[in-house]
């Protein structure tokens, strides 16, 4: 049995989600659009979201950029699938506490997005990997203005 330590597979889950990523291309129809991009390291995301009611039913993005920025969204968009706004904006802060440091990250809860951890000492990374998880605040912003 190959021994992998943390960090390779928290790599691992990283890779696998950026060659084969998940709800990538246009979601229509879709209530909110919102393109933003990282400067420093040229990632780009366009998230889609689609409600019903207070649930995020649809979810898809659109995206180039460094394997963490496309992995990041991938995992996102498989974990806010379905849930409601408020918790769709609860795990996007618990994410950001993550990646500054304030918070361990369950590994239950969080599943694929742990692997994020692995950036953490990388700070320059850090903005790549919080990309979606701020256009998502953004746009859930949006859509409660719109509703
Ligand atoms: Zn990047």
């Amino acid at each position: 049995m190959v021994h992998l330590s943390l960090e390779e597979l928290y790599k691992e889950v990283i890779l696998d989600h950026y060659r084969d990523p998940r709800n990538k291309g246009r979601l229509d129809p879709h209530d909110v659009a919102l393109e933003r991009n990282n400067p420093l390291c040229g990632d780009e995301i366009e998230l889609f979201l689609k409600f019903e009611g207070d649930d995020v039913t649809g979810i898809a993005f659109e995206g180039k950029g460094c394997s963490i920025s496309q992995a990041s969204a991938s995992m996102m968009t498989e974990k806010v699938q379905g849930l409601p706004a408020k918790d769709a904006r609860e795990l996007a802060e618990s994410i950001k506490r993550m990646m500054a440091g304030e918070e361990e990250g369950n590994a239950d809860a969080l599943g694929d997005l742990v692997s994020l951890k692995g950036v953490v000492k990388y700070p320059v990374r850090i903005k790549c990997a919080l990309l979606s998880w701020n256009t998502l605040l953004e746009a859930l912003d949006e859509a409660s203005e719109k509703s």
